[in-house]
Formats: C-alpha cells, sequence, structure tokens
C-alpha cells in the first residue's frame, strides 16, 4: 500500500466520528501523492505525514456563562494547535452550534495550507465553540466571550497562537475577548485579529476575505483570458466574506445576482444592492426576507437553491459542503465557468471532480479565501511596529498576495504536470514549504 494511503487509513480509523476531517485529509494528500510518491522512503521514514496529520496541541475545555434570566448554561470550547512550523499558529475561532473537535481540526488542517500559501510567516491552528450567538443579548455574547477567554488566555499570545475571527466571531466577540484577554493576562499585545480600528486593528480586514476571493478569481480568469466585467455571479452566503465578495464583485463589473442565508436565498435580477444586504445583515442582523421585502427586483425563495440559477461564476461563501454533485451538475449544465470558494471546503470532494473534468476553472478556498488570514498577518506586523497603514496600501499588499498566490499555485500544478488543476498546485504549493521548516527544525 502506498504511504498516502496508509495515513489516509490511520486517520480514518484513528479519528472516528470526524467525517469533515477525513475529507480534508484525504483530499489533500490524494493531491500530494505525485510529491510524496517521489520521496516516499525519506518521508516515511520520517513519519513525516504522520506528524502532519497529527496536531501539536488539542485543547479541549468547559465554558459556563449565565444568561439574562439567571440560567447557567454550558458549551465546550476548542482550540487546536495544529502546526508552526512556519510560525505562531493563526486561524479563526467559529461560534456555531454545528462546532465539534472534528470540525475545528478540518479546520485547523486545512489552515496549515493556506497560510503557507499566503507566504507570510503563519502556523495553522482553529477553535471556536459549540455556542450558538443567534438571538442572544449583548450581555450574554459578552458572559460567553469572556468566560471562553478566561480559559483559552492560558494558550494563546502574539508570538504563539493568534486567533482571529470566522462564523459567528465578529468585530463584537473579538472586542469582547480582546478585553478579557488584556484584563487576565496585563498585557496589551495583538493576540487576536479582526480587532476595532480604534484598539489595534488593520484597515481593509474586514474587506479582505470577500476582496481577496475576487482578485484571485479575476487573475484566475485573466490567465486563461477571460474578463470577469459583464459577467454573472452567485453567491451563497450573506455574511462578512459573501457581503464583501459581492462589493468587489460588483466594482470588477461583473452582476451579483443571489446571496442566501441557512432559511432561504434571494435572487435579485437587477443585482445584489450591497448597501442594502449590509444594512440587513451586518446592522438589523436579520433575515433575507427583509432584503426581498425592500427591494422590488429581488425574489426570496426558502431553502436551498443558489445553484441553480444560470451563471457565469459561482461563488460558495457560507459554509463546508454546500456545493454537492447536484449542485455541480446544475452548474455545469446552466454553462458555469469557474467556482472559486469563499467559504472552508463548501465544495464537496464529488463536486469538485465533476467541475474540473467539466473543463470549469477551480480554485479552492485554501487559495481563494487566504485573503482574511493574510491581512490578518498584516494586522499582526502593524501591532508588532506599532503603526497603522492605510486603506490603500493594505489593500494593495493583499491585491500582491493574491496575484501571488494563484501564480504560485499555477505554477506548481505545472511543475508537477497537473496544469489547470489548482487544487493539487494549492495543495503542492502550500505543502512545500511546510514540509521544508519540518525537515529543518528535526523530529519535533
Ligand atoms: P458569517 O458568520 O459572517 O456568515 C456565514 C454565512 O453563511 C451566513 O450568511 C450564514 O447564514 C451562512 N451559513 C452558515 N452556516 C450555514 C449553513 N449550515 N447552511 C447555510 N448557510 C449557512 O461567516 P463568514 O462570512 O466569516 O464565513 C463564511 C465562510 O468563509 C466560512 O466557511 C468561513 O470558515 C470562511 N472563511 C471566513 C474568513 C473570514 O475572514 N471571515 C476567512 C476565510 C474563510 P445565517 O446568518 O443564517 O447563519
Amino acid at each position: 500500500m502506498s504511504y498516502v494511503d496508509e495515513v489516509i487509513d490511520l486517520v480514518v480509523e484513528k479519528n472516528p466520528a470526524q467525517p469533515e476531517f477525513h475529507q480534508a485529509v484525504k483530499e489533500v494528500l490524494e493531491s500530494l501523492r505525485v510529491v510524496v510518491e517521489q520521496n516516499e522512503e525519506a518521508y516515511r521514514k520520517d513519519a513525516l505525514l504522520e506528524r502532519l496529520v497529527n496536531p501539536e496541541r488539542q485543547l479541549m475545555f468547559r465554558v459556563p456563562w449565565v444568561d439574562d434570566k439567571g440560567q447557567v448554561h454550558v458549551n465546550t470550547g476548542f482550540r487546536v494547535q495544529f502546526n508552526s512550523a512556519i510560525g505562531p499558529y493563526k486561524g479563526g475561532l467559529r461560534l456555531h452550534p454545528s462546532v465539534n473537535l472534528g470540525i475545528i481540526k478540518f479546520l485547523g488542517f486545512e489552515q496549515i495550507f493556506k497560510n503557507s500559501l499566503t507566504g507570510l510567516p503563519i502556523g495553522g491552528g482553529k477553535g471556536g465553540s459549540d455556542f450558538d450567538p443567534k438571538g442572544k443579548s449583548d450581555r450574554e455574547i459578552m458572559a460567553f466571550c469572556q468566560s471562553f477567554m478566561t480559559e483559552l488566555s492560558k494558550y494563546i499570545g502574539a508570538d504563539t497562537d493568534v486567533p482571529a475571527g470566522d462564523i459567528g466571531t465578529g468585530a463584537r466577540e473579538i472586542g469582547y475577548m480582546f478585553g478579557q484577554y488584556k484584563r487576565i493576562r496585563g498585557v496589551y499585545e495583538g493576540v487576536l485579529t479582526g480587532k476595532g480600528l480604534s484598539y489595534g486593528g488593520s484597515l481593509a480586514r474586514t474587506e479582505a476575505t470577500g476582496y481577496g476571493l475576487l482578485y484571485l478569481t479575476n487573475e484566475m480568469l485573466k490567465c486563461n483570458g477571460i474578463d470577469i466585467a459583464g459577467k454573472t455571479v452567485a453567491i451563497s452566503g450573506s455574511g462578512n466574506v459573501a457581503i464583501y465578495a459581492c462589493q468587489k464583485a460588483q466594482q470588477l463589473g461583473a452582476k451579483v445576482v443571489t446571496v442566501s442565508d441557512s432559511t432561504g436565498w434571494v435572487y435579485d435580477k437587477e443585482g445584489i444592492d450591497v448597501a442594502l444586504l449590509k444594512e440587513v445583515k451586518e446592522v438589523k442582523r436579520a433575515r433575507l426576507t427583509e432584503y426581498a421585502a425592500n427591494r422590488p427586483s429581488a425574489e426570496y425563495h426558502d431553502g436551498k437553491g443558489v445553484w441553480t440559477v444560470k451563471v457565469d461564476i459561482a461563488l460558495p461563501c457560507a459554509t463546508q459542503n454546500e456545493l454537492d454533485l447536484d449542485d455541480a451538475k446544475a452548474l455545469v449544465a446552466n454553462g458555469v465557468i469557474a467556482v472559486a470558494e469563499g467559504a472552508n471546503m463548501p465544495t464537496t470532494l464529488e463536486a469538485t471532480k465533476y467541475l474540473q473534468e467539466n473543463k470549469v476553472l477551480f480554485a479552492p478556498g485554501k487559495a481563494a479565501n487566504a485573503g482574511g488570514v493574510a491581512t490578518s498577518a498584516l494586522e499582526m506586523s502593524q501591532n508588532s511596529e506599532r503603526l497603522s497603514w492605510t486603506f490603500e496600501e493594505v489593500d494593495s499588499k493583499l491585491q500582491s498576495i493574491m496575484v501571488n498566490i494563484f501564480h504560485n499555485l499555477d505554477d506548481a500544478a505545472k511543475k508537477y504536470g497537473a496544469e489547470g488543476d489548482y487544487v493539487v498546485g494549492a495543495n503542492i504549493a502550500g505543502f512545500l514549504k511546510v514540509v521544508d521548516a519540518m525537515t529543518a527544525q528535526g523530529i519535533v
């Protein structure tokens, strides 16, 4: 049996009931096969892949908090410090009832390669809790965040592990967590990114993942002789990534006709009104029915459906496994040209394969949504320098990082005989740097 298959089997056997983690490991290791086979003996001797798929440290802890009626609740907190070969652990905190150890491990594993691809010195980690911020008062959110950070603060720091936002963790949650860290540890340092501008945040961090997704998508299209201007785009989700992807797509001359949330989706034939979307989602924290109620050109539909609309470009920006084989078939039947992942692992393995077989340009999340973590690393640099850069400075660095990422993965795919397969390219390019650092640092 090949080394890759042995390690995939081992991961499945040793990590029962963690299907998302199995899926992420399979996707990465399968596409590294060509590199691993060239170095099989040395990698096996060093147990390199076993070390890669085993987090350096996994933390699980109790998070008790009191609601507005005086009732005590207990959630579970997680932080998986996956790999620090190229820098301090870096990755977001997800607050969603679906969170479990397997999901945090899949996200942390992906983060290793994503962070490597940015070219910046950041290792891979991820964390969060099964806490549901929806419908909670500000005071309840603060109570949860303070309790969560009381424990997490023992394990993180500006030079060891720097968490950020993710699903359910926005500026408000980061603020409460930063305040509690400072209070407990007594240091004012850049321990979290995604901070508010008045206390060390970076301009353009809010926009970074969505903007970065479009910078990379635009470069991928350009290199394939396609102009994004005038193209029609379907976006799923209506959170941080989706909103700013929508904004940048429109700035580049494309027309975005859909957005969604966990209860339904909107088709807007005139193109999504970003100002209205922001008002509904960022200010009122309301459902998309509110968007449709205020926009005559929009239709609201319950359930899932954005991928049934005829578009040139699809940008899944909500959550994992939201674009399956049937969705991929519908997109291909409607003539889609490109799919780029704003969310983490939104496309199932079968759907990815189907899209690639049908010559759809496919940009995987670990490359396409790396703009968020890249700008977080720029926030870390500004914190260390005690300086703040202008929006234009950060945005132009982000743009060149995303363009570089595309060329790195394009080159890696070509070098290893998989031209145009950006999944293989991204995994190989991300992997080689991490492996080089791991090998140089010995058996740790
Ligand atoms: P937000 O919480 O801001 O938004 C998430 C959006 O996805 C919401 O519209 C939400 O709808 C929808 N959604 C969440 N879960 C589901 C579900 N199970 N089914 C359908 N829709 C769902 O998160 P972000 O925009 O920050 O993150 C979106 C994705 O992008 C995630 O995969 C995240 O890991 C990834 N990502 C985010 C980065 C960032 O900088 N923010 C960086 C890199 C990746 P509702 O409001 O109804 O829950």
